[in-house]
């Protein structure tokens, strides 16, 4: 009989990378006919994160939008004149409200007139992060950090880092189209299911092409490392209910698109 530690060592051992590298910052990959993988670089620890392009008809979905910063515009605007020069972007769909996903949905729908598609809570959840910036939010959080045992000299520099939000995203686009949990959605010849989860972000999207066995998975399940799950200042109660009952929503598949390095499993 396997031990709990055998089964999660032969489980870690049926996953396969089927590329050696990523992307490069002017390179695009094919990760299967129709779906496109392109991967900008990111000013922290996670240094990352992955784009995906679905051919949907005459146009192309485009799954996140980077960072709000001038380096993730440069990358953008090399690829759209480089190897992306034929795509036009007909609809932007947007899994969560972290600065390199939401980043720069303003930018890329102004660049392509498209609509932009997310889940209400992360929609909303950007718009509060961009009017956050409130003296009183910002008391409110301080209080929290102390509360919990962080120094004055650490609660300074989140709190400083924090409001940086403002500098990480384009201004968002006044309006968006709902997608929910249980949407199914044809994105040219596929039929994907609209999966959300909580815990890393509120009702993160998620999408699953059952014919194709593709997961596009966003930061929900990555590879290699653990999503980041946080409690904040605004919701203190434990978040761990929320997260636990996102994984079993996630189904079983032989391709998994992370928003970073892709896997498979056998
Ligand atoms: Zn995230």
């Amino acid at each position: 009989m396997h031990s709990r530690t055998d089964t999660i060592q032969s489980s870690a051992e049926a996953l396969r990378y089927p590329w050696e590298n990523h992307p490069g910052p002017d390179q695009v990959v094919e990760v299967m006919p129709g779906v496109l993988w392109v991967r900008l670089k990111l000013p922290f620890r996670l240094n990352h994160v992955n784009i995906y392009l679905l051919a949907d008809g005459e146009g192309w979905t485009m799954v996140d939008s980077g960072f709000g910063n001038e380096e993730s515009i440069a990358a953008w605007t090399a690829l759209f004149e480089g190897p992306l020069a034929h795509i036009k972007v007909t609809r932007l769909i947007v899994t969560h409200s972290h600065p390199d996903h939401v980043g720069l949905a303003g930018w890329i729908v102004e660049r392509f007139s498209c609509p932009l598609h997310m889940s209400q809570v992360e929609y909303l959840q950007s718009v509060y992060h961009q009017n956050r910036g409130t003296e009183e939010r910002r008391n409110a959080q301080r209080l929290f950090f102390r509360r919990h045992g962080m120094d004055e000299n650490l609660t300074d520099k989140l709190l400083g880092r924090g409001q940086d939000y403002l500098k990480r995203v384009s201004i968002l686009p006044p309006s968006y189209r709902r997608i929910s949990h249980g949407d199914e959605i044809s994105i040219g010849t596929r039929r994907f299911k609209v999966i959300t989860g909580g815990g890393h972000a509120l009702d993160q999207v998620m999408l699953y092409c059952a014919a194709d066995k593709l997961f596009l998975s966003a930061d929900q399940v990555l590879s290699k490392i653990s999503p980041n799950v946080s409690v904040w200042a605004v919701e203190p109660g434990s978040i761990w209910p929320h997260w636990r009952a996102s994984p079993p929503r996630c189904p079983m598949t032989s391709s998994c698109c992370p928003a970073t390095a892709c896997r498979f499993t056998d």
